[in-house]
């Protein structure tokens, strides 16, 4: 059976009994739970090593820091782009199918001070050299690691042959992180299955029912979007059918779903695009990392539509220019997003505030957003694996589509 099905039915398994456990959440947290974060433990515990060495081999294998600099620049275009897109889609659903019209919701004294102050461009700028890289590596920060690991990789060709040990040490280390990854998704469908018990028994159909409509508008950007943005892009660049696309990476989209963590599928969403689909190992590194950090459409959609789903629910009218100023705050936003649970939730209070709009309309949001959470880093992580596939393809850096179709279409023996 391929390790997709797999998935699936723990899935599906945890979505039926967490059904059986929504009137008794306690029993599915204290027993059940537990085992769900002992596995993504696991995943996360491959996720700084992973990156770090495969990033450095990556970096010596691109050579010049010119390639280097060309990458990035697609890289950066195709996230922008994407997430711009991702945008407009919340925005113009929210406008046309009006989730939060009729609630009549009023707001109550000072609900519309900040609460949350993002950091600003320049100080992420400026954060992305660390001043101590070790303690980068400690703490996870994943911006300074991939451009310690960049310089590193770059150093260590500079010097020729006195660099090799230092790389081989590195590619060693990497390819064990690779196939710890491949052990590790073994246990997918329990963990899968861990994670989704409590997430279902905590939220029932009465948690879900009032807002079905804000739901199914969420959702229904982010089909739109995956279809509009990624079949177009995989396709026109990278010359792969959606189809064998969505095939192919359906283990990482699956895995996002569960987890509710783009950062804790990195390494499965690494690891499918190089088998997968040929994505060469130094894009891969750079790319995907990068995107779990920055890249973030999903989030970006829920974040259009959630503003937009508050405004309404207040009865305020938003013109033209403060829905400008949600497509840039949402994309500052989602660049600031962390591949978490819950992390866009945070980030949302941000767009409120830009605009104006009552903190305590996110208080609607909050009980549903474990399962908008889901979704939107389905997207995420999606989107990441179509940004490293065209940007190889731009490259030259990706194995012949044919091939990739037909190892998409026989996924299990590469995944
Ligand atoms: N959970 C999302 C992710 O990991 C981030 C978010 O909360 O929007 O991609």
């Amino acid at each position: 059976m391929k390790l997709v099905t797999k998935i699936m039915i723990g899935m599906i398994a945890g979505i039926l009994v967490g059904l059986a456990f929504t009137k008794n959440p306690i029993i599915a947290i204290t027993y059940i739970k537990p085992v769900g974060t002992l596995f993504l433990n696991l995943i996360k515990m491959t996720i700084v090593p992973l990156v770090f060495s495969s990033l450095i081999v990556g970096a010596s294998s691109i050579g010049d820091t010119k390639k280097l600099g060309r990458i990035g620049g697609k890289t950066m275009i195709f996230f922008f782009a994407t997430t711009g897109i991702a945008i407009v889609i919340g925005l113009v659903l929210a406008n046309i199918l009006k989730p939060g019209v009729g609630l009549g919701l009023t707001i109550a004294n000072n609900s519309t001070q900040a609460v949350n102050k993002a950091p600003s461009l320049g100080e992420t700028l400026l954060n992305i050299v660390p001043s101590n890289p070790l303690l980068g590596l400690g703490k996870g920060n994943m911006l300074q690691i991939i451009f310690f690991a960049l310089v590193l990789g770059v150093g260590a060709t500079k010097i020729g042959e006195k660099g090799q040990p230092f790389l081989k040490f590195f590619d060693s280390l990497a390819e064990i992180m690779y196939k710890l990854t491949e052990m590790i998704m073994g246990l997918a469908p329990y963990g899968v299955f861990a994670l989704i018990v409590p997430v279902i028994a905590q939220n029932g159909p009465d948690v879900l029912l009032p807002l079905m409509k804000v739901i199914l508008v969420v959702y229904l950007g982010f089909i739109i979007h995956s279809i509009v943005a990624y079949s177009f892009s995989v396709t026109s660049f990278a010359k792969i059918s959606p189809l064998s696309f969505f095939k192919g990476v359906s283990p990482a989209t699956v895995l996002g779903f569960s987890t509710s963590s783009s950062a804790g599928t990195l390494p499965l969403t690494i690891r499918i695009v190089r088998k997968t689909f040929g994505v060469s190992d130094g894009i891969a590194s750079f790319v995907l990392p990068l995107g779990t950090t920055i890249n973030m459409d999903g989030t970006a959609i829920y974040q259009g539509v959630c503003a937009m789903f508050i405004a309404q629910a207040y009865g305020i009218n938003l013109g033209i220019g403060q829905q400008l100023t949600i497509l840039l705050t949402a994309l500052l936003a989602s660049i600031g997003t962390a591949g978490v649970p819950g992390a866009g939730f945070m980030m949302l209070m941000m767009v409120l505030s830009s605009v104006g709009l009552p903190l305590e309309g996110a208080a609607l949001i909050a009980g549903i957003d474990r399962i908008l959470d889901m979704g939107r880093t389905a997207v995420n992580v999606t989107g990441n694996a179509a940004a490293s596939i065209v940007v190889a393809a731009s490259e030259g850096e990706l194995a012949n589509p044919n091939i990739a179709s037909q190892a998409a279409a026989d996924q299990d023996v590469n995944v």
